[in-house]
């Protein structure tokens, strides 16, 4: 069905057509957490994009080894140079061992990525764990001649690579501005004459006594850059050169430009073939970050409290949200927006959870209409076609609602299984499901009482119904309604459902 898939590549910036370099098998590098905190909105939304992408790269046959690092040697502000350790910062205040906050966030980080229905990727390397190939990596930059050794600190000669290569290739930013740009850090260049230019970026850093977490190194006791740990860990377990490298826009400059650096440096290839970026959170129109102090966690957002939310969103709505949006767009934050997704996600769950019970069955006296086939034929082709558009799951799940408008006329009994024929059903029942659990990885957030209560609930609604007995009918809907639940009469039955409002 699909016909070739198409990715943005912020490297040519152009939409291009994804061949793998050694298909069947995909090589992909994201990014991950730096964990000194809980995650916010920002955090989810790299998250979530790449867990749909790594679906439907598998869905669409390709295998795929998925890297996710975890930052947890504490990287510095900036350029990495400047600005004091994001864990050992907090281990001081919280008088503990910088490798429990560590640990403590990369729990609950987890914790929360279960939530949401993140796929766990097939390797989580941790920057701590691969200080001796990040040593080696800086080791060979020396050899090579691209990077300099100052008072026990490496830096990576951004003017001697630029001989033969161009830093910049991937941010478009051409040294003459980077340099007028940097103005400030010349005037304090002055007073720390350790760099030859500005625009040298860390390797390794000589850590002053006080400073928590440190190695051993050929250059003295010290900690990595941050731009060395993706550099290393990529190549360690995907290669010099692998096929997709993730992560959110702000990463672009200077992170993921330094690992192109370093990498190409290092081993004469730019490491990934695509470079994938995620657009930012914005809260009234201003990136959501930890360090502009205006961001709101995701347990913030399942419990509600904050006061900038109006109710509690669960995980999945939290992730209907952000798939509700392209990934190269910008997603706005607002209740408004967050409940018009609570609402969308419930009715996609009332037509999964009914289309699930739904089973085909054909009276001979009804024979198939083959208008029905075809329209749902022209959804199923749309939700491809969208996701083969860059992953546009905006558009795909607009046709993952004209499938839905099907499984409602059936709910409603507009139209009876036997019309849409035994291949236009199952095609119906077996695409929905795929596309919304599979590829969209959204979920039914099921009741908290089991299936059996509700049901033995639904009978009494029933039997006072019957009876007349409208003060015990209105009394059951609002237990239900409490619950998150409706009653729906139907000709025929009573079924219960998400509530939508
Ligand atoms: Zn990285």
């Amino acid at each position: 069905m699909p016909r070739g898939l198409y990715v943005y590549n912020s490297l040519s910036r152009q939409k291009e057509i994804f061949e793998p370099l050694n298909a069947p098998f995909v090589g992909m590098y994201v990014c991950g957490p730096t964990v000194y905190g809980d995650a916010h909105l920002g955090h989810a939304r790299p998250a979530v994009t790449f867990d749909v992408i790594y679906r439907y790269l598998i869905h669409l046959g390709y295998r795929v080894r998925y890297v996710r690092n975890i930052t947890d040697v504490g990287h510095l502000e900036h350029d990495a140079d400047e600005g004091e350790d994001k864990i050992g910062k907090k281990a001081k205040l919280e008088q503990v061992e910088p490798m429990e906050i560590a640990q403590l966030y990369t729990d609950r980080y987890h914790a929360d990525m279960e939530r949401l229905n993140v796929c766990k990727p097939n390797i989580e390397p941790r920057a701590s764990g691969h200080i001796i190939e990040q040593i080696e990596m800086t080791q060979q930059l020396i050899q090579k001649g691209y990077a300099y050794e100052v008072n026990g600190s490496v830096y990576f000669d951004v003017e001697k690579y630029n001989q033969l290569y161009r830093y910049g290739i991937l941010s478009g930013r051409v040294l003459d501005e980077l340099e007028a740009g940097a103005g400030n850090e010349r005037r304090q260049l002055k007073q720390q004459t350790e760099k030859k230019n500005p625009h040298d970026f860390a390797l390794w850093k000589k850590a002053n006594p006080e400073h928590i977490m440190q190695w051993q190194s050929p250059w003295g006791k010290g900690f990595p850059g941050w731009h060395i740990e993706c550099s290393a860990m990529s190549a360690k377990y995907l290669g010099e050169r692998f096929d997709i490298h993730g992560g959110g826009m702000d990463l672009l400059f200077p992170h993921h430009e330094c690992e192109i650096a370093q990498s190409n440096a290092c081993f004469g290839k730019i490491p990934a073939k695509y470079w994938l970026h995620n657009n930012m959170v914005t809260i009234n129109g201003q990136k959501m970050g930890k360090s502009l102090g205006n961001f709101i966690t995701l347990r913030q957002f399942f419990s509600g409290k904050h006061p900038l939310l109006e109710q509690p969103y669960s995980p999945m709505t939290i992730r209907f949200f952000i798939l509700q949006s392209h990934y190269r767009s910008t997603l706005d934050f607002s209740n408004e927006a967050l409940k018009a997704a609570s609402k969308g996600y419930k009715r996609l769950m009332n037509g999964l959870k009914y289309i699930k019970s739904l089973s085909f069955s054909a009276p001979e006296s009804v024979s198939p209409q083959e208008k029905h086939l075809l329209e749902i034929e022209e959804a199923i082709r749309q939700f491809y076609q969208a996701m083969n558009d860059d992953f546009n799951t905006a558009v795909a799940i607009a046709a993952l609602f004209q499938m839905l408008k099907k499984i409602n006329q059936l709910f409603v009994g507009q139209i009876q299984p036997s019309l849409l024929g035994e291949d236009g059903f199952n095609k119906l029942k077996n695409y929905f499901i795929t596309f919304t659990e599979d590829i969209l990885g959204l979920l039914e957030e099921k009741p908290m009482y089991p299936e059996k209560a509700i049901q033995l609930a639904v009978q009494h609604y029933a039997e006072a119904k019957q009876a007349k007995n409208y003060a015990k009918v209105d009394e059951i809907r609002a237990h239900f309604k409490e619950m998150g639940l409706v009653l729906r009469d139907m000709k025929d039955r009573i079924e219960w459902a998400y509530d939508e409002n």
